[in-house]
């Protein structure tokens, strides 16, 4: 395939939806669709990606100024405010924590663990393991497949309800289905994600995708 230039910006629209598109993203993308790739290699590159998605992810977040003195003079810096906090969907969400938190080491880390009632076909919690203050500041919910939405949807929810107020998502790949579903839902929620693929197949599956995320990190395909 010959080489193609493409603008080095992230492309955001009104609608409350950023889609990457940006060469080092779409190069570390390229290793994680390869089914020949190895679990290994495969956590490296998703861990990467996040790391780089936080930067646009975070342009949004509330800060303050401050005087600091250097070693020259004083000067007034901005710092963010509120304390952040990370959730991650169990399991594939693990994989992008260790890339954000690289790039913010002070964020606080709850998790949300979801499975499909086999009667309901809804998502229910087995794990919900959230700080209480979590309307200290802005929450960011992890997990690199939007699919159906279904579970991210509920997830969303569950921040709500328990008191988040100002909350964005990062996905890696995103089919158009999740997304409709939560510009639903959940409005007012920003979503960032590294891709947007065609469809989803006859299993639930994104096309053309990367495959189970879970099972691709961890070795369990
Ligand atoms: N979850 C995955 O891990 N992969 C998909 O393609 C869809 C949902």
């Amino acid at each position: 395939m010959s080489p193609t230039h493409a603008p080095a910006n992230q492309s955001a629209s009104s609608s409350g939806v950023v889609i990457f598109d940006h060469p080092l993203i779409a190069h570390k993308l390229a290793t994680i669709r390869n089914q020949e790739t190895p679990h290994r290699l495969f956590r490296a590159a998703l861990s990467q990606i996040a790391g780089l998605m936080v930067y646009e992810v975070t342009r949004s977040l509330p800060t303050q100024k401050i005087e600091v003195q250097t070693p020259v003079t004083k000067t007034t810096c901005t710092v963010l405010t509120g304390t952040i906090t990370i959730v991650p969907v169990l399991r594939a969400g693990l994989g992008m924590i260790d890339g954000i938190l690289e790039v913010m080491p002070e964020s606080r880390v709850g998790h949300l663990g979801l499975a499909r009632d086999e009667q309901t076909l809804e998502p229910h919690a087995y794990l919900n393991k959230l700080p209480v203050d979590l309307d200290a500041g802005p929450v960011i919910l992890v997990d690199p497949m939007l699919a159906t939405g279904g579970s991210a949807s509920a997830a969303l929810t569950m921040l709500r309800q328990a008191g988040a107020s100002d909350i964005r998502m990062i996905c890696l790949v995103a089919a158009p289905e999740g997304i409709a579903r939560l510009r639903t839902d959940h409005p007012e929620v920003t979503i960032y994600a590294a891709a947007l693929d065609e469809k989803l197949n006859e299993k639930g599956y994104i096309v053309p995708g990367l495959g189970d995320a879970g099972d691709r990190m961890y070795g369990t395909v």
